[in-house]
């Protein structure tokens, strides 16, 4: 069987006093801007390593949007780093700096570093291990009633409900935001705006190595709604008015696919319509109340965003073919038939 393979990029803290190296590279991407020049003999004389010169004029020299120099890192190739895997040691030489890689998952090779004042931007390559044989899934949706996401499994009826702190942090800074706004701090407003991003991204790091931890333990996949990407997300944000912004969801979506693949955990894709209208034990349509779901046809009542999870977890995957056909085609009827438990 052939081995996958995925770069991964590890922010590590370095303590290593770098401003000197940086205030080069910032004059070498100058240089390569006004000159378009990619040659490194033309910036010998900023007296910046000449590996790293030559990745820098490459990205600058080559890049005709470029105007301005903003945040210039260094950039070391993969050529130029080596890996002792008994110390579990980075070591650059062209910058006689040593990182720790103990916290890493085992990696094939490190293919680049890129390092600002304080961080190195670590990418590995990784072998993903062969996928899990699972019977069963669980179904992964973003929450409409203040978490983050909501799990459940089907199969045993058990439902997580992840990251209640994010819809708080969220209300707390759009409350200070408005306020700053309106004496005009737009500055503030930025900095508090980053601050925010960070925090609900430490947010769906735990969030998501739960949840495939969780996956990890019940022996299933993990079924999530196709999303069409941030920008077709936005007409729904009138339909989502309780979750936070779309794209904070897609970033959830994009960690849980990663973790799950360095543990071999299958991850599939579902068509997102009706997945919380339809109710999870006949498959016909039923009336979503608040937090609550009812079904008139068989009675079924539960939490709507567990009924959502449910439906994930057991409609066929669009990689099946049938997904999106199969819940676009019933629709025309007005009826959903029941749905078939994915068995991939
Ligand atoms: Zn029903």
């Amino acid at each position: 069987m052939k081995t996958n393979q995925m770069l991964l990029t590890y922010k590590v803290k370095h303590d290593r006093d770098l401003s000197t190296e940086l205030e080069k590279a910032r004059k070498v991407a100058e240089y390569a801007i006004e000159h378009r020049s990619r040659s490194s003999a033309d910036v010998k004389h900023i007296g910046l390593k000449s590996v790293i010169a030559n990745q820098i004029l490459r990205k600058y020299g080559s890049d005709r949007k470029a105007r301005a120099v903003t945040n210039v890192v260094l950039i070391v190739p993969g050529q130029s780093i080596r890996y002792h895997s008994q110390s579990r040691i980075i070591s650059v030489s062209c910058l006689k700096m040593n990182l720790d890689a103990r916290f890493l998952p085992p990696f094939e090779k490190v293919n680049q570093i890129e390092l600002n004042e304080e961080y190195a931007f670590v990418t590995v390559t990784i072998n993903e291990p062969p996928l899990r044989e699972v019977d069963h899934w669980i179904g992964v949706d973003r929450n409409t009633t203040g978490h983050v996401a909501v799990m459940g499994n089907p199969e045993t009826g058990k439902v997580w409900k992840l990251g209640k702190q994010c819809h708080h942090v969220h209300n707390k800074y759009k409350n200070i935001r408005r306020k700053l706004q309106k004496q005009g701090c737009y500055k503030e407003v930025k900095e508090l705006k980053n601050r925010e991003n960070r925090i609900v991204r430490d947010i769906n790091h735990k969030i998501s190595k739960k949840i495939v931890d969780i996956a990890v333990q019940n022996a299933c996949g993990i079924k999530m709604e196709q999303l069409d990407g941030i920008r077709n997300n936005r007409k729904q944000t009138s339909s989502f008015r309780y979750s936070l912004h779309s794209w904070s969801f897609y970033q959830l979506q994009r960690m849980i696919e990663y973790k799950a693949k360095l543990l071999g955990v299958p991850i599939a894709y579902v068509a997102p319509q009706f997945t919380s209208q339809m109710c999870s034990r006949c498959g016909l349509l039923g009336v979503r109340n608040g937090k609550g779901f009812t079904c008139p046809h068989c009675g079924h009542v539960d939490h709507a965003d567990a009924n959502a999870s449910f439906n994930i977890a057991l409609r066929p995957s669009i990689e099946e073919g049938v997904g999106r056909l199969y819940a676009d085609r019933d629709a025309c009827k007005g009826r959903i038939d029941t749905p078939q438990e994915a068995t991939s």
